[in-house]
């Protein structure tokens, strides 16, 4: 049995742990290793390290910095399956969706190869008489931390590292416990790309090691990626404690559905969104609301679509769907579908029944038809394969509903009509929006983050916010 070690000062360093908790392997429900969650002095000891390898990795030029970006990227092209591969044995999406989360996390590290122009500063001569000038430079803020969920253990951890490091930062990554194996991966990559001792540290834990993140004055920045009441907590105790953060919380996804959508593709892409990773996605569309006269063509085809999805081990070729995190995680979806029920929806297509391989966390795909916006399966983030379809008779009623949710993470609407496409998009609550789209998550080079209760902060991940994010202006005025 492996058990976990941090990675401090480019050394794999034993836990001083008590408390320790299983890694599983959710398709199969076998333990695959150890991982420690109280180790308070790896804390001390990753930020000790950071802060000393600040002095020259602030310093070492952007250039230089950049290519070793260039170089972490070839090893993770080259290394893109194997990767993806652990990403499926820790955290169970099948195989595909796990290699288009690799590609997405290459796509950050692109982003960050192009430092050199992104961190550009500016200047402006002849501001007042007598030859003064004023320029701006961006310099990084120190030793900033990641703390992030198990959903995408490969993508979440490279929205943050690459810019973060790029730009002259020292990091420390504490990844979720649940699936801290592939950050570990990341850390070997960067570490033979070339990134020098200090500078990305990786220590382990669970809630008692983000506290002490958000404790310890030696750390400048956060970054946090969770639930929405601990991206809540970790916003208000990040602030307080003078750091700046960013905190990209839970989701609820509304999706609309016009009278003249293309239904096929459709219910492809809405199929995708509401099941795909079993429904453990920010950017699950969990609600569909049927404008009009599509409701019935659309429960048939959603419950059909439920009925074919193939669910089995994420490395099986012909899996459609992996399992669920954990097994507690199973009943609390469970716990929605029978509270659904409960509450008068009516469940058209019962995952519980759904053939499912007998060991490991699985769970079908279920649908919910009559949902109302008072029903907790509409309001609450059920993180599992629940899709809850609604009716309204207008487009601007399904707008209200939306916008009723606390959430506001993404949105989309399927339609063939640019001017109900132009409506929703400049109508709807949501910080993402996509038009025919299931997952309308940005490229790299632009923001991703929601409203609403789905964010806490000011400066997005990716794009040019990650930039502004993890550099601090200096404005210098000049007179020679
Ligand atoms: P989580 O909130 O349980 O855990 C996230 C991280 O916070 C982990 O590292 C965990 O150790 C730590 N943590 C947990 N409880 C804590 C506490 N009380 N105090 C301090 N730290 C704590 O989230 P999860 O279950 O790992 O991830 C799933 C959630 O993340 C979902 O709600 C999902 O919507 C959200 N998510 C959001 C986005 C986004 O872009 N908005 C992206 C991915 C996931």
């Amino acid at each position: 049995m492996e058990t976990l070690t941090h990675i401090i000062d480019n050394q794999h360093v034993t836990a001083q742990a008590h408390e320790w908790d299983n890694v599983y392997n959710p398709a199969t429900g076998a333990v695959i290793s150890k991982v420690p969650l109280d180790d308070d002095t790896a804390v001390d000891l990753a930020v000790k390290a950071a802060r000393q390898a600040y002095f020259s990795w602030s310093e070492t030029p952007v250039l230089e910095r950049a290519r070793i970006m260039f170089r972490f990227r070839e090893l993770l092209v080259n290394h893109h399956e194997d990767v993806a591969a652990l990403v499926t044995k820790e955290q169970g999406k099948i195989f595909s969706d796990a290699y288009g989360e690799v590609g997405r996390a290459i796509e950050v590290v692109e982003l960050a190869c192009g430092a050199p122009s992104l961190l550009k500063g500016e200047w402006l001569s002849q501001v007042a008489h007598g030859g003064i000038e004023t320029s701006l430079q961006r310099v990084p803020l120190g030793v900033v931390a990641g703390i992030t969920a198990f959903n995408f253990p490969a993508m979440i951890p490279l929205w943050m590292i690459p810019p973060a490091i790029v730009s002259g930062n020292t990091f420390i990554l504490k990844p979720s416990e649940r699936t801290p194996l592939t950050s570990m991966r990341i850390g070997e990559l960067l570490q033979e790309a070339g990134v020098p001792p200090g500078v990305v540290n990786i220590v382990h834990g669970g809630r008692r090691i983000a506290d002490h993140i958000l404790a310890h004055p030696g750390i400048q920045a956060v970054s946090f990626v969770g639930s929405q009441p601990v991206a809540e907590y970790i916003y208000r105790t990040a602030a307080q404690n003078g750091k700046r953060v960013q905190a990209l919380g839970g989701a609820k996804n509304f999706h609309v559905v016009m009278p003249d959508a293309d239904i096929d593709r459709s219910v492809e892409a809405l199929g995708n969104s509401a099941f795909g990773s079993a429904g453990e996605r920010c950017l699950a569309g969990s609600v569909v609301i049927a404008v009009g006269d599509v409701a019935e063509q659309l429960v048939e085809a959603m419950t059909e679509k439920a009925k074919q999805l193939r669910v089995g081990e994420g490395m099986q070729p012909d899996s459609e769907m992996g399992p669920l995190i954990r097994s507690q995680h199973l009943n609390r979806v469970t716990g929605y579908i029978a509270r659904g029920e409960k509450e008068g929806a009516r469940l058209v297509y019962d995952g519980r029944q759904h053939p499912t391989p007998h060991e490991g966390f699985f769970l079908g795909p279920s649908v919910f038809d009559r949902v109302t916006s008072e029903m907790a399966i509409a309001q609450e983030e059920i993180f599992g394969p629940v899709l809850s379809i609604m009716r309204e008779p207008t487009l601007e009623e399904a707008i209200r509903t939306a916008n009723r949710s606390l959430y506001g993470n993404t949105a989309s609407i399927y339609t063939q009509s640019g001017g109900w496409a132009q409506y929703f998009r400049d109508r709807i609550e949501a910080g993402m929006v996509g038009i025919n789209i299931g997952i309308p998550a940005p490229v790299a080079w632009f923001p991703f983050a929601g409203w609403k209760k789905s964010f806490y902060g000011d400066l997005h991940a990716t794009g040019l916010d990650a930039f502004w994010f993890y550099t601090e202006r200096r404005v210098i005025t000049t007179r020679w």
